[in-house]
């Protein structure tokens, strides 16, 4: 994997390059300790993203076959939120890689923060879409619902 930094954005050559991205964008004291890469049943990596970074909630359309997922705990307030379309801010593709980072607490103790980032499916344009807190011991099982 390679991420070209030495433009505007960063630039990632594979969908797993959203991890380092995410790794570097965390903030001090919720650093990335874990990734998962969102992949849809039918095998897809590819994505239309709506998020509500307020609510704290991401849904992931499969570009391929259609299906729809609330990433991690969105389920809980997807009701209340106001999502909006994630589109590339070089190319103006609405096709995503999605990965989610978590920091997670000490001894594997839950999740306290989660960051969902994305990679452009047509330039590879690295970002982070939305990101909220969890922040419950009972959570290590977000890992999974990505
Ligand atoms: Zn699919
Ligand atoms: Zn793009």
């Amino acid at each position: 994997m390679t991420i070209d930094t030495s433009g505007e954005w960063w630039v990632g050559s594979e969908p797993s390059d959203i991890a380092e991205y995410l790794r570097g964008y965390a903030s001090e004291g919720y650093e990335v300790h874990d990734f998962r890469l969102a992949r849809c049943k039918c095998g897809s990596t590819s994505f239309l993203l709506d998020a509500d970074d307020d609510e704290g909630v991401a849904r992931r359309t499969c570009t391929i076959c259609g299906s729809e997922h609330l990433i991690c705990d969105s389920e809980e307030f997807w009701d209340e939120s106001e999502p909006e379309r994630w589109v590339c801010i070089e190319c103006d593709s609405e096709a995503t890689n999605v990965g989610v980072g978590f920091s997670i607490y000490p001894g594997r103790g839950g999740v306290r923060w989660l960051y969902v980032g994305v990679r452009c499916s047509t330039c590879g344009v690295l970002g982070c879409f939305a990101g909220w807190k969890v922040g419950t011991s009972d959570s290590m099982d977000l890992l999974d619902k990505v």
